[in-house]
């Protein structure tokens, strides 16, 4: 096992609250790391620092935990830039632009999947994201389904069967029917490669109590549960998140006070995704809210061809900051440190000793420029 001496770092976040500053994200100066076995070793005074196999200098600039992309969509194929090009004029978005892509997936071979996502992936590394959840949910066969999982296991733990994403049109008659589908047989063949299940529980999608039926079938094959909730309008989703004491709920677009307290005492973290706003020219969530409330926060991209489509994490921070009025540094802490609590993970999201070394050198003396310099490609490196 060789070890690696990281030196010149200017400024370390390491979302540790018990070093350095003592704010959340652990702020540290003119500090080194040495890196063994894929993890943190030691973190101190450069001047301090133990001797390594290799070092390695990154001439003073910020060196903050990767991010952690806790919800995209990164399974699919085909194209959705014309509904964009609509929406933009004038067109309002809704949960059935959806089938647009199903299409278009069913009929794309495994490997054009696996390229797909690749691509996909590969953009998300340069842009500083080191853990990734995917979900399936644009097959809504069992086969398609199993299949677009099967491909994200390849790429991820941080997989999700999402076959409630949407109804099928061959089941626009008979909901109920498909239902049964994904609680029984297309569960059955999802869940041997997914850690999630996922329901788009939204007016268009699936009510309260087949999202209930559906988490609890998932929980019953062994999956943890999640869900979209409150994207497009008030609804059931945060609370029957926050009562079945699930991990996370995503979008909270949408919140009535009941809503943000059931969060606050549940510990549910809520997920935002500013980049389904920003591209939907829909009201940003009530982040100042939830965060004053005590709710744990996260960021994550949405990545997905149809309400969402980019796949930068520091896109999401500025619109976080500029639009949802967080601070830089909650906004950065939601999008690492906060994406694990999102996926359950203690290993990823900080820089303590015994995390996993996904450490991203920025080309900028201080994280700040995450927000400060919106569209900038600032990733210099990721190390080791
Ligand atoms: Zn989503």
């Amino acid at each position: 096992m060789s070890s690696l001496l990281i030196t010149g770092i200017g400024q370390l976040v390491t979302n540790d609250s018990g070093v350095g500053d003592g704010s959340p994200l652990g702020l540290l100066h003119d500090t080194a790391v040495v890196v063994e076995d894929r993890r943190v070793a030691w973190v101190g005074p450069a001047h301090r620092a133990p001797a390594a196999d290799a070092a390695h200098d990154v001439g003073g600039r910020a060196v903050i935990p990767g991010f952690v992309d806790s919800h995209s969509h990164l399974v699919f194929a085909g194209d959705r830039s014309e509904e964009f090009a609509a929406r933009m004029s004038g067109t309002p978005y809704s949960a059935g632009g959806i089938r647009t892509t199903v299409a278009a997936t069913r009929a794309a071979s495994d490997e054009q999947l696996a390229a797909n996502l690749a691509r996909h992936l590969g953009e998300m590394r340069r842009q500083g994201t080191t853990t990734v959840e995917t979900k399936s949910g644009y097959g809504l066969t069992v086969l398609d389904e199993a299949r677009s999982l099967a491909i994200a296991r390849q790429a991820t733990p941080e997989t999700t069967f999402l076959g409630a994403h949407v109804v099928p049109p061959e089941y626009t008659e008979d909901p109920g029917g498909y239902v049964e589908l994904v609680t029984g047989p297309m569960l059955q063949a999802c869940a041997p490669h997914a850690k999630w299940v996922d329901v788009f529980c939204e007016d268009g999608a699936f009510d309260a109590d087949q999202a209930r039926a559906i988490l609890a079938a998932g929980r019953a094959a062994g999956l943890q549960g999640r869900l979209h909730a409150n994207q497009l309008g008030h609804g059931p989703g945060v609370r029957l998140a926050c009562e079945l004491g699930l991990v996370a709920v995503d979008h909270c677009t949408y919140l009535s006070d009941a809503d943000v307290a059931a969060l606050a005492d549940s510990g549910t973290v809520a997920t935002l995704l500013p980049g389904v706003e920003f591209s939907t020219r829909q009201p940003y969530p009530d982040a100042r809210g939830l965060l004053d409330a005590g709710v744990g926060v996260a960021i994550a991209s949405d990545c997905n061809p149809g309400s969402s489509y980019t796949s930068s994490m520091p896109l999401c921070i500025a619109l976080a900051v500029r639009e949802m009025r967080m601070t830089p540094a909650e906004a950065l802490w939601a999008a690492t440190r906060g994406g694990a609590a999102a996926l359950g993970r203690a290993d990823v999201g900080h820089l303590a000793v015994g995390a996993a070394a996904d450490l991203v050198v920025l080309d900028a003396p201080s994280y700040v420029h995450l927000a400060y310099r919106p569209g900038v490609p600032l990733v210099h490196e990721i190390l080791p």
